[in-house]
């Protein structure tokens, strides 16, 4: 098969860990027989530096003109680069947002998985994390408060900021369909998370999460309240499954879900709409600190193109391959400097793109 893969490789070591992630699939192609072609997009700082914004028009209509968008990272040091000096919405994150929003991109995805072999990086006592745990948080993106009006004005001679959370029942429904539809191919578990003894839009979002749930009669649902579930998550991470949440407890749960796996450098994530379409990056941001230094571990990204694989081309055989892969990997003792430990072997980031490719079956 033939696919157009739009390429955002953006700032930091995003250009390092996406090379690694094309050299992976280049390697399925070749193993599998299909035909990737890469479009380059400018996104985030790169993009204010040759564009004098972070997303333009052209790189808009290059990712929606494409198969699915993979994507490295974007941003600088939010205290040192120059990139930070600018208004808001012309710095490299208004990109991001700017993309999930004209793609649609109302559904993120992020697993979040211990491997075995880095079970020693969980810093959750053994007796807690028995055999480990594996959940995926769904998590709304492109509604509530990140996307609501806001204001910063002086009122009485006081300065007052006001942000405003609005969801609709529509955009909770397909969200909750998406969280229904993923707990039914995995554990058929559903936890919906909200914050419902407070917010009119929690309320709202228990109420229709419901309605979804009689649709799904094979797959078990409970609600939480936020706040638990920011302690069972640390408490007790076996029990969950798939999370289902709003965007910013989605936001704020699902950094905490990946550094309760140790190991930030390993979680994928991919953001969809409603149809085949995904954008698939790592979770983890552009991390100036080891940018150009090929030490940094490019396994998120090259999970995040064997979900591409799986959501966007239907491809489950290929990208079973690589998540083999990568645990074959990690089971022959190789670690980036992220993920190393005493007895294991060290390897930089392009090493470590390499091995993987060597273990694609
Ligand atoms: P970060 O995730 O970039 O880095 C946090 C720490 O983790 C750093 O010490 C970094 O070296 C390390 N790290 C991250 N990814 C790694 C990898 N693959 N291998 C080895 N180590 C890794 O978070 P931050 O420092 O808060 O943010 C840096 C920039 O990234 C900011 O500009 C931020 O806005 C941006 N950011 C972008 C995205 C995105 O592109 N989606 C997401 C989060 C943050």
């Amino acid at each position: 098969m033939e696919y157009r893969i739009g390429v955002i490789s953006g700032d930091g070591i995003g250009p390092e860990i996406v090379r690694e992630a094309k050299k992976v699939l280049d390697k399925v192609a070749t193993v599998y027989g299909h035909q990737f072609h890469y479009e380059e997009i400018l996104m985030g700082g790169v993009s204010i530096d040759a564009c004098g914004v972070p997303l333009t028009q052209e790189a808009i209509d290059s990712a929606k003109a494409s198969d699915a968008v993979l994507m490295g990272s974007i941003g600088g040091d939010t205290t040192t680069s120059h990139w930070y000096q600018l208004p808001p919405n012309l710095r490299p994150e208004a990109g991001l947002l700017q993309i999930r929003k004209e793609l649609n991109l109302f559904a993120n995805v992020r697993p979040a998985y211990l491997y075995e072999e880095l079970k020693g990086a969980c810093p959750i006592k053994d007796e807690l994390i028995g055999d480990g745990f594996d959940m995926v948080i769904m998590r709304e993106l492109t509604g509530g408060l990140y996307f609501g009006a806001r204001e910063t004005k002086e009122i009485d001679g006081v300065m007052t900021a006001k942000d405003s959370l609005t969801y609709n029942e529509n955009e909770i429904r397909r969200i909750a369909i998406k969280g229904f539809d993923i707990a039914r191919k995995r554990r058929k578990k559903v936890t919906s998370v909200d914050k419902a003894n407070v917010l009119d839009s929690s309320r709202l979002w228990r109420k229709v999460v419901e309605e979804v749930a009689k649709e799904y009669p094979d797959v078990s649902y409970e609600h939480m309240l936020v706040d638990n579930c920011a302690m069972q998550l640390v408490k007790d991470p076996c029990q969950f499954d798939v999370i289902l949440t709003e965007n910013m407890f989605g936001d704020i749960l699902s950094d905490e879900a990946s550094m309760v796996t140790g190991s930030i450098g390993m979680l994928s994530s991919a953001s969809l709409n409603d149809t085949k379409f995904g954008l698939y990056e790592p979770s983890h941001g552009s991390a100036p600190d080891i940018a150009g230094k090929d030490v940094a571990n490019p396994i998120a990204t090259i999970l995040s193109a064997a979900m591409m694989l799986r959501f966007s081309f239907d491809l489950d055989q290929e990208a079973d391959a690589i998540e083999t892969a990568v645990k074959t990997v990690l089971k022959d003792g190789y670690r980036t400097i992220d993920i190393y430990s005493e007895g294991t072997r060290q390897t930089s980031c392009s090493q470590m793109g390499d091995l993987i490719c060597e273990r694609i079956k």
